[in-house]
């Protein structure tokens, strides 16, 4: 399943509509990304604001129940959504960018790479894609190139754009309910319904983490089907030229680095997205997401949250090793990856049992 859609995103390199620029401006990335996160900031700020003052100043609700929020999540995605597909792909670089194209500007002394994405109206496509890379014509830069396209072609950065805008569609309400309750005494919101969504949200910033972290394995195995076998040197060399000669292998990397990224960076050297990810990773980040589905419909959450998770997490691991060996037989890359994809596989089977055990409210 993995080779094939690496076939398939190369292929879609091949076909896909690359145009190349050069621009001198290294600061280009940095601006767009400041211009890019002030308006995420902005719009979350004072979409939720005029959510929660419609319900509390116009609906006249005193009692915050966990529906108030969920209608307040909603509408914020929603209008935060509508602004993100409106302006960003009119702002600055994205303007000249069309619809479906894949940009990539050079930048003079610029170390690394860069990819930034956003969602567009359009009948062609709906994403506009942009790159940077440095302007050097070396298999250094070319590696980090065939990184960055891997982002490109599976829409990584647009994954990401949907998944902050969700994150902040929750956090956004939920400081108004609580400031609202707290300062102005206009209406109260049980702790219960706060600790509550502090968990979904602790879920949503792991989940985003396990992601990105999968999202890089993805991009270096993508590297490694366009370049070969010197991908993985030419990636440490990259390392080194971006953080300082000491750098010996992925692992002496700074703590940015091998959060977003995996510290092995084995993918890169072996074509499998999955065998970077760490044995525990699936496993733990699936369970405690699990387990915050679980808690939704208890009135308390003490002892309950850990046992949950230390429940969870046991069945995922068990379920994970008793189906290894059918998945090993259709993954067919490295062992490591056939076992995080088999723990992915129990994780979501578990998660998805727990909801439907939620959407029967009276199974207790
Ligand atoms: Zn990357």
């Amino acid at each position: 399943m993995a080779i094939s859609f690496f076939k398939k995103s190369q292929n879609q390199l091949l076909k896909s509509d690359l145009k190349l620029s050069y621009n001198k401006n290294v600061n280009n990335p940095l601006i767009l990304q400041a211009k890019i996160s002030s308006i995420y900031s902005l719009t979350g700020t004072s979409y939720s604001g005029l959510v929660s003052t419609y319900i509390v100043w116009i609906l006249h609700i005193t009692d915050i129940t966990s529906i108030d929020l969920i209608i307040s999540f909603t509408l914020t995605f929603l209008l935060e959504i509508m602004t993100a597909v409106l302006i960003l792909p009119r702002i600055d670089l994205f303007r000249e960018t069309r619809p479906g194209e894949i940009r990539i500007i050079k930048l003079h002394d610029f170390r690394g790479g860069l990819t930034t994405g956003v969602l567009t109206l359009s009948r062609h496509s709906p994403f506009k894609s942009i790159i940077f890379v440095g302007d050097e014509d070396d298999s250094i830069t070319r590696t980090i190139e065939a990184h960055e396209l891997g982002h490109a072609t599976e829409h990584h950065p647009i994954f990401l754009e949907l998944s902050v805008i969700f994150l902040l569609s929750i956090i956004g309400p939920l400081i108004w309910f609580v400031g609202f309750g707290n300062i102005m005494n206009r209406e109260v919101i049980s702790i219960f319904l706060v600790i509550k969504t502090v968990l979904i949200i602790l879920s949503v910033v792991i989940a985003i983490l396990l992601f990105m972290r999968v999202a890089e394995s993805r991009a270096d195995a993508f590297a490694y089907k366009v370049i070969g076998k010197s991908a993985y040197e030419n990636l440490v060399e990259a390392l080194r030229r971006t953080y300082g000669e000491n750098i010996k292998s992925p692992e002496d990397a700074p703590l940015v680095s091998k959060i977003s990224h995996t510290s092995s960076r084995n993918a890169i050297k072996t074509g499998d997205p999955l065998s970077s990810i760490g044995i525990w990773e699936f496993p733990v980040v699936l369970s405690f997401i699990a387990s915050t589905i679980a808690i939704i419909p208890f009135n308390s959450i003490g002892i309950i949250y850990p046992l949950l998770f230390v429940g969870t997490l046991v069945i995922s691991f068990l379920i994970g090793l008793v189906s290894l060996p059918i998945v090993r037989k259709y993954y067919r890359m490295t062992e490591r990856g056939s076992l995080n994809f088999s723990f992915l596989l129990a994780g979501i089977y578990m998660i998805s049992s727990i909801i439907a055990l939620d959407a029967y409210p009276n199974y207790t």
